[in-house]
């Protein structure tokens, strides 16, 4: 589903390499979970899949179905089935969630040589994603994230991915200060969405979200390169040892 191949990217404004090559294969059907020290590149590695303004991309590739999607502008990112949920989700005053969610829809489609989504279609799409998601009617009306709690906010995040049906899922999860009640929300919006023919990436600090996920595979990121990767016990490891020990072995 998403392939990277020996990435590296350094700072636009500076040279400073902030990915060194990165290889990362994920295949339809599995969340594999990123965790690695502060500065590692994991949210810079987020960024630059979605294609975030400020990063060069210096060698390798990432490809989506065997698309490079490097050389795509976000929309058409988004458009080839890439979502990426973001630490810090937008607000957008004066624009209510369900009009934002329908004009993403259609945004999508539209790239896609698709028909637009009518009303009623949508309404009645956003209902039955909502009730499964156990999302509060009320919340859709509601501008775009405003004076949403983290928990809505987060909540929401996994509606626009529900909606958009994504191939490929990335959620960097990290520094956000996940209370334990949001963090069941993420893992519990990540496990229905969860299907044989989508991919997760799951960026974290904390192992206590991959109890509730499960990842069927954990890489330990650091210094711009993935060090080691191994099954869910790798997590566990962190958790109980911290990196130094990782760290030490693959230095
Ligand atoms: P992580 O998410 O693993 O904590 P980041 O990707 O946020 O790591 O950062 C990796 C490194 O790149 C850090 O040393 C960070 O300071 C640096 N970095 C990332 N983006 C920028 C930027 N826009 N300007 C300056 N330094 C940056
Ligand atoms: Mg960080
Ligand atoms: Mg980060």
């Amino acid at each position: 589903m998403l392939s990277i191949k020996n990435l590296h990217v350094k700072l636009e404004e500076e040279d400073k390499a902030i990915l060194k090559g990165v290889d990362l294969e994920i295949e339809a059907g599995k969340v594999h979970a990123i965790m690695g020290p502060n500065g590692s590149g994991k949210s810079t590695l987020s960024y630059v899949l979605s294609g975030k303004d400020g990063y060069e991309v210096t060698s390798g590739e990432a490809l989506l179905e065997g698309e490079d999607i490097l050389d795509m502008e976000p929309e058409e990112r988004a458009a080839a089935g890439l979502f990426l949920a973001f630490q810090y989700p937008v607000e957008i005053p004066g624009v209510g969630n369900m009009t934002f969610l329908r004009t993403a829809v259609n945004a999508q489609r539209k790239a896609r040589g698709e028909e637009e989504i009518s009303a009623a279609e949508f309404l009645k799409l956003i209902r039955a994603r909502a009730k499964e998601l156990k999302i509060d009617a009320e919340m859709l009306k509601r501008p775009v994230n405003v004076g949403f709690s983290g928990g809505e906010k987060k909540r929401n995040e996994i509606l626009q991915m529900a909606m958009l049906e994504p191939k490929m899922c990335i959620l960097d999860e990290t520094d956000s200060g996940l209370d334990v009640d949001a963090m069941k929300l993420v893992a519990e919006g990540v496990n229905a969405l969860r299907n044989e023919g989508r991919g997760f990436l799951v960026i974290t600090h904390y192992q206590r979200l991959l109890d509730h996920i499960k990842p069927d595979v954990v890489h330990i990121m650091a210094d711009g390169k993935i060090v080691k990767s191994g099954g869910p016990e790798l997590a566990l490891e962190v958790e109980t040892n911290g990196y130094g020990d990782i760290l030490a072995e693959v230095a």
